[in-house]
């Protein structure tokens, strides 16, 4: 017996541009008709081979700044044209912020990580990507184009054309993550910690609601007590997180406990670690 599925129509027709300069890729992007940036063109290639008809593609690899990642310990900006892969191998962030370098180097496969850029993996807006809730737990920025310049707005607000991501005093920033039960959950924590003194502790869940969601706790204790105090601090999260889907990978109430679970989890290790 032979079986075949073609869930693939033709791409519909479209202009391509390749814009030199970032307000020429706004104006090409404000332009009649549909529009769409494209960074790696994972996601968005996808879409097309789908069915969903634009009337202009933006490609964007022609600005490398965008790409680009620079900062220092005051602040990092990652360029919205940031692979995955320069991102785990970039010697400024293993420098500030070696956590992310560490765990980023862990996000997807070779070859998704050479194409796949930080700003698709945002703009892409699924629930399923590891973006959003490690930038939620850093207490990131979103950097868009406007006609006047830049403008920095909430990770939640982006619209529009991201230029970078900005992370405020990432060295003293600590990130974790536990992505083992993905799909169902995944839990990155991000913590401000000033002389060995947790500040500020963000725990954000992915894959367990429509969009990330962060929990922000200020527990202000030692990080060498973080493991002591893990299970009160998971139930804080557990209360205060808003309602978890349910669908085919998991109940809501399986999230949930979940988050618990992973909550504590990380924060023996990283009272352990100490
Ligand atoms: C096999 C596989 C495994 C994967 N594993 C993981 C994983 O473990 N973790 C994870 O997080 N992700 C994973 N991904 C997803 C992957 O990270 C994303 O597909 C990728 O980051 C998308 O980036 P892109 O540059 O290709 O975006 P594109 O496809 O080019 O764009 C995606 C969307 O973002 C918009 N966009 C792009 N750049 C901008 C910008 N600068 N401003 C405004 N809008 C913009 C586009 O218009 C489009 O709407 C996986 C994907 C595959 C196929």
């Amino acid at each position: 017996m032979l079986v075949g599925l073609r869930s693939r129509r033709q791409i519909e027709p479209f202009s391509l541009r390749q814009p030199a300069t970032l307000a020429e890729a706004l104006a090409l992007y404000r332009g009649p008709g549909a529009s769409a940036l494209l960074a790696g063109g994972i996601d968005l290639i996808d879409w097309l081979k789908h069915g969903h008809a634009v009337d202009r593609l933006i490609r964007l690899d022609g600005l490398p700044e965008l790409a680009a990642i620079t900062g220092g310990s005051d602040r990092l900006r990652i360029g919205a044209m940031a692979t995955h892969a320069a991102i785990g191998d970039s010697p400024l962030i293993r420098d500030v912020l070696p956590d992310l370098s560490t765990l980023w180097n862990k996000v997807a496969n070779p070859r998704i990580r050479f194409a796949g850029t930080i700003g698709g993996n945002i703009m892409a807006k699924r629930s399923d990507y590891d973006g959003p809730p490690a930038l939620l737990a850093l207490a990131a920025e979103a950097e868009i184009a406007t006609d006047a310049g830049t403008q920095r707005i909430a990770l939640d607000r982006i619209s529009d054309l991201v230029t970078a991501f900005v992370v405020p005093e990432p060295t003293s920033q600590r990130l974790f993550a536990d992505r083992s039960l993905r799909p169902a959950v995944s839990l990155w924590i991000g913590m401000t910690v000033t002389g060995g003194q947790v500040s500020a502790m963000r725990v954000a869940v992915g894959m367990a609601h429509p969009t990330a969601v962060c929990v922000t706790l200020n527990p202000n204790v030692p990080v060498a007590v973080l493991g002591g105090q893990a299970a009160s601090i998971a139930e804080q999260v557990m209360r205060r997180l808003p309602e978890p889907m349910s669908d085919g990978r998991a109940s809501a109430s399986y999230r949930r406990r979940m988050v618990g679970v992973l909550t504590r989890r990380i924060l023996l290790q990283a009272g352990e670690g100490a």
